[in-house]
């Protein structure tokens, strides 16, 4: 006789009063982290945790705790799932809408010679590297043809200023056809600030754009991170910096910082440049392996303990200088707490589930090849095309629904991705078949030898060690951060 291809159904019913719903866990040396679908979380000791997986919990706080958060459920078991349902909803609110980010890469050109540029970017030639106004009108129907009524628009390069009347270009004509439909756009100008004169200011101005730039800490470690012509990248990036906020505002610019070697050992330092030049926050970013960074080697140069190490460092620097009366944040942190803390989507195209591309992200490149993100655009740089979605003469709806998109998607559900289905970190976690194609050579990956999942492992575990041990100020500050 064929064996049953499920096992029978009494196995799974309920000897007692209570149903156990969908839930990851993780052993730690004390307890076990519980987190479900929605990312709401529970610690329990060990003795609680076999006697919940045995439906023997007796009523209590943590059974109380347990039934408010939909771990368990004692009465009609559709009524928790359909409000686990309404959860998942709000938490996957930014695949609504479809792309709301929309890149411009409106020049590959850059004055910056960055050892760890992820672009590959170029010095000249002007005709071959920059965006044609006709690309450019192209592109503006695929944002366009996006159905997102609130979209953001960024410019990024090599460094965008250098093909400034494209920049000034795009920007009217988006706005004119926002107007018309009713669509609300952001701008965000990715830029090393050195080209910045009067007119980029002005215009910047005019039309409310958002300043994002780089900062790798104090002078000799952002020249040495930052080359270019003069040596004078940092004394540029000061002085365009004071310019920009006087005519913007003081919150139109951020910035965010590159860990190279050099950078590990003086996280502090870096730290006090940004509080000496009044960012109220840093993004402490590793380097990703794309471009220069990973024809130098320099991807490869620390591992993700080396960079987990100074992470935390950075993060206990920060709580310090806060509980000092200090008031920065750390922006990655903010990310995760915001996930753990909060009911709420978190719109980070980095760190999404399904990942963004395409679906979260379009970029469009000064050729007119359109990628499925900014990684895809750096990885075809290097001559692999493989998450090029096609070019700007295409039809967006054909793009948009091809068999290759709905691909990518699928095997980025971390729900479906062997080691991170079951791990209890999943609803806080997001993939990247880029990276994992570039790194480990296919889309899926392989967790245990996966730089990212470390890194990401390492920080969980952190944030949950503070959340659940950490002092008072210290979880009433990530509970601050996360609400912001
Ligand atoms: S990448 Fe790693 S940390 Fe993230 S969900 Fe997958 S297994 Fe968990």
């Amino acid at each position: 006789m064929k064996p049953a291809f499920f096992r029978p159904l009494e196995l799974f019913e309920s000897a007692t009063s209570y149903r156990l719903l969908p839930f990851r866990f993780h052993r730690q040396d004390d307890c076990v982290l519980l987190t479900n679908e929605v990312g709401e979380f529970e610690f329990v000791d060990n003795a609680e945790f076999s006697s919940l997986v045995a439906r023997k919990l007796e009523r209590g706080d943590t059974y109380n705790s347990l039934k408010a958060k939909h771990f368990l459920s004692d009465g009609d078991v559709r009524v928790p799932l359909e409000l686990l349902a309404t959860k998942v909803r709000t938490k996957r609110e930014f695949l609504s809408g479809f792309t709301r980010l929309h890149i411009f890469v409106v020049s590959l050109r850059c004055d910056h010679t960055c050892p760890y540029c992820q672009v590959s970017r170029v010095t000249q030639d002007r005709n071959r590297f920059d965006m044609s106004v006709d690309t450019a009108n192209k592109a503006i129907d695929w944002v366009f043809s996006s159905p997102a009524p609130e979209m953001k628009v960024e410019f990024q390069g090599g460094e965008p200023t250098l093909n400034w009347p494209l920049v000034e270009h795009i920007v009217v004509a988006v706005e004119a056809r926002a107007a018309l439909e009713t669509r609300h756009i952001d701008f965000v100008l990715a830029t090393n600030l050195s080209a910045l004169d009067d007119r980029v200011l002005a215009f910047c101005r005019e039309h409310r754009i958002h300043l994002s730039t780089s900062l790798d800490g104090p002078m000799d470690l952002h020249n040495a991170n930052r080359p270019r012509p003069g040596r004078d990248s940092y004394e540029r990036f000061k002085t365009n910096l004071s310019r920009a906020r006087a005519e913007l505002g003081h919150d139109q610019v951020s910035a965010l910082m590159t860990t190279t070697p050099a950078s590990l050992g003086r996280v502090k330092e870096i730290i006090d440049e940004y509080v000496s030049l009044s960012f109220d926050s840093i993004f402490l970013r590793p380097i990703s392996p794309y471009g220069f960074a990973k024809r130098t080697g320099l991807d490869h140069s620390y591992g993700a303990q080396t960079f987990l190490a100074f992470y935390r460092e950075g993060l206990e620097y920060i709580i310090e200088l806060n509980r000092r009366g200090v008031p920065f944040i750390e922006a990655y942190a903010q990310i995760i707490l915001r996930k753990i803390l909060t009911p709420f989507s978190v719109g980070y195209v980095d760190l999404q589930n399904p990942a963004a591309l395409g679906t979260g992200v379009v970029v469009y490149n000064y050729d007119g090849d359109v990628y499925a993100s900014d990684e895809a655009r750096m990885l075809a740089e290097m001559g692999d095309k493989s998450f090029r979605l096609g070019g700007v003469s295409d039809r967006y709806e054909d793009v948009m629904s091809s068999p290759r998109l709905q691909r990518w998607a699928e095997s980025s559900c971390l729900e479906a991705m062997p080691g991170c289905s079951e791990c209890a970190y999943l609803p806080y976690c997001g993939s990247d078949p880029v990276q994992n194609w570039a790194t480990q050579g296919d889309t899926v990956g392989h967790r245990p030898t996966s730089e990212f999942c470390a890194r990401q492992t390492g920080l969980f575990e952190y944030f949950f060690d503070v959340l659940r041990n950490g002092d008072e100020f210290t979880r009433k500050l990530f509970l601050a951060w996360a609400s912001m």
